[in-house]
């Protein structure tokens, strides 16, 4: 047999199109797929209470089957799930990150005492992230920062030079920092902090130039190693 005829729609139907009932004796639903379904939705609107009532009692008394099919759910559609999230996030920036404040909030001590241990490890990996972080903040604080606003072109800069001291301390074996050449709080000039005043100097000269006014040129750091 792999063919039935609906009771409700009476079409003739592949049985593919009923869904299964092991308490009848066809194995079969009586109706199509397409009738129960319809039935359903309508008695759904109809008595929307009720459902929601069905539903909890069925989630209720199921909850370890349910866990299970989601979790399997999820194996199965991971990728496409994973995308779908990244899609929601992105065209809902605003909504996204108020519910996070929102719920970082309500948990604030909860999340920060799972974090440490991330964050002691975070930082040691991003020594040099950190340190620019750290070099920011003293600046915009200082009032160093022209405008209060870095340019696109000191952003780079900047980066480039926190990275380039990381690298030459690792190639060299000794400490290289990002200086400025007029230091931001000189005794004769104050700099700012921006692409053109910054270099990357071993660290023994940046100490020893305190605020001597020297190195203060492109280079000039060389005559002094
Ligand atoms: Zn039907």
């Amino acid at each position: 047999m792999d063919r039935k005829t609906c009771t409700s729609c009476r079409e003739d139907k592949s049985v593919s199109m009923f869904y299964k009932d092991r308490h009848l004796k066809s194995g079969l639903q009586s109706s199509c797929k397409n009738c129960v379904d319809a039935r359903k939705h309508a008695w759904k609107a109809k008595n929307p209470k009720k459902f929601a009532e069905t539903q909890k009692r069925y989630r209720d008394n199921n909850i370890e089957k349910m866990a299970k099919r989601q979790k399997e759910h999820y194996q199965e559609n991971r990728e496409a799930l994973v995308e779908k999230r990244r899609e929601y996030v992105e065209n809902n920036k605003d909504k996204v990150h108020a519910r996070n404040m929102d719920y970082y909030y309500k948990n604030r001590d909860v999340i920060l005492k799972a974090r440490k241990p991330y964050q002691k490890k975070w930082r040691q990996e991003n020594l040099e992230k950190n340190a620019m972080a750290t070099a920011r903040r003293r600046s915009l604080r200082r009032n160093r920062v022209l405008g209060g606003k870095y340019t696109e072109l000191d952003e780079l800069v900047l980066s480039e030079a926190h990275i380039a001291a990381k690298e030459r301390t690792k190639e060299f074996g000794f400490p290289w920092h990002v200086d400025h050449m007029i230091p931001l709080a000189g005794k004769i000039a104050s700099g700012l902090d921006c692409a053109w005043n910054i270099q990357v100097i071993p660290a023994y000269l940046n100490t020893s130039k305190r605020n001597k006014h020297i190195m203060t040129e492109p280079l000039e750091w060389l005559r002094y190693i």
